[in-house]
């Protein structure tokens, strides 16, 4: 299925609760031939204002540490494993994140990333396509707040880029 139809279905989801609360949905963001997939949890307050995956204080911080890492924003596609936000910023349940995890199996097949950076325990649930790496790190709202984890976050997008740059990413597709 093409990406823009895909996220249409997405802004007009209706398969859990989520989107009753919602202003909306947050389809993400970044180019067709994205090399690099970058899934977060589900947007939070900024995010459902907008329509835009991670521009609030985790997306102000996500920025700095790829800017620092040497990765282009731009060249991401950043997204979210539920796309719609939860009441009082809960945590996704586990029926919507089955419910929503097919939309992010849709993007990955119809971009074909050579990488997928899976952020935090939610987004580590998301369906793995064959001919994909898929990464796991920490969400950057844990990153913000305990040192250790932060220092683990940068150190997984500092060797992100340098496979890239050496060449040593898996360039199958399925
Ligand atoms: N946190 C997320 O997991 N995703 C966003 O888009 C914003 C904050």
């Amino acid at each position: 299925m093409a990406l823009s139809d895909v996220n249409k279905q997405i802004r007009n989801c209706r398969k859990c609760r989520l989107w009753q609360d919602a202003k909306l949905a947050v389809p993400g963001e970044g180019p067709l031939n994205a090399k690099v997939m970058i899934v977060g949890q589900n947007p939070g307050a900024e995010e459902d204002k907008t329509g835009k995956p991670f521009v609030g204080r985790a997306g102000k911080f996500l920025n700095k540490v790829l800017a620092k890492n040497g990765f282009n924003r731009e060249e991401l596609f950043i997204t979210n494993i539920v796309k719609h936000t939860s009441p009082k910023n809960r945590k996704p349940l586990p029926d919507e994140i089955a419910a929503c995890a097919p939309y992010l199996k849709a993007q990955v097949k119809a971009i074909k990333p050579k990488i997928v950076v899976l952020m935090g325990t939610v987004a580590w649930q998301a369906p793995r396509l064959e001919g994909v790496t898929y990464v796991e790190t920490y969400h950057p709202s844990a990153a913000m707040r305990f040192t250790k984890i932060r220092k683990r976050f940068e150190e997984d997008f500092s060797a992100l880029k340098k496979a890239a740059v050496l060449g040593t990413l898996p360039h199958k597709h399925v």
